[in-house]
């Protein structure tokens, strides 16, 4: 804790006075760019990610970076997705899955989280990945289908997304797209999935525009 304490009297003491007129500003509220989806993984830093600064993405996070089915959880997953299209008015939603991700292989092995059984319930929203990993990818080898499992389950995620009102209502409009990447953060590399190729693209400097080709107002 003590790193934390020191840290938060670094912010204050310089961080903050650099970023003063920013602060300013966005007192005046938020218009984020995008509604970004991601684990709670320490491991994983959106704004550190995307060099993004505060005002600009709109940070979802819980384990496994899953969206339930709108009605099938009274958790704040839908609160927050409503506020972030309806309310904000956020043009792009991003499903970031992540290697070596706990939630996943909890979902692969049940038997990683027997003793958790508040983890264990929350994965059954992700139940559809689970069923696709088990019927398409028998034949891999165990980290080969963790990776395969890692995919599918961000684009589960989005399927999960088109369900909620408000998201099927700007998307109709096409006026909201939404995207599938998994990022690698041992090796600071990003995948995203590309719809005409049908599978994850890397992302690289020549490569930024095809790679967020939208999913969602294709779909
Ligand atoms: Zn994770």
């Amino acid at each position: 804790m003590d790193k934390i304490i020191r840290g938060v009297h670094e912010f204050q003491d310089t961080v903050f006075g650099s970023h003063k007129q920013l602060f300013e500003r966005l007192s005046e509220g938020q218009r984020p760019d995008a509604l970004f989806i991601t684990c709670s993984d320490s491991r994983i830093d959106p704004s550190l990610l995307t060099q993004t600064s505060p005002g600009e993405i709109f940070v979802l996070r819980n384990a496994g970076n899953i969206v339930p089915p709108y009605g099938a959880s009274s958790g704040g997953e839908a609160a927050a997705v409503e506020y972030a299209v309806a309310a904000l008015g956020v043009h792009d939603i991003i499903v970031c899955g992540h290697s070596q991700c706990g939630a996943v292989a909890g979902l692969l092995d049940p038997e990683l989280v027997a003793g958790l059984p508040a983890v264990s319930s929350w994965l059954q929203h992700a139940a559809t990945t689970k069923r696709i990993v088990d019927d398409n990818y028998a034949e891999l080898s165990a980290a080969e289908r963790m990776t395969a499992a890692i995919k599918e389950n961000v684009l589960v995620q989005l399927d999960n997304l088109r369900t909620h009102p408000s998201v099927a209502s700007r998307l109709s409009r096409g006026e909201l797209n939404l995207h599938a990447w998994v990022y690698e953060f041992e090796h600071g590399t990003l995948f995203s999935y590309c719809p005409d190729e049908r599978r994850f693209v890397q992302f690289g400097k020549e490569s930024v525009e095809s790679a967020t080709a939208a999913t969602g107002a294709a779909n």
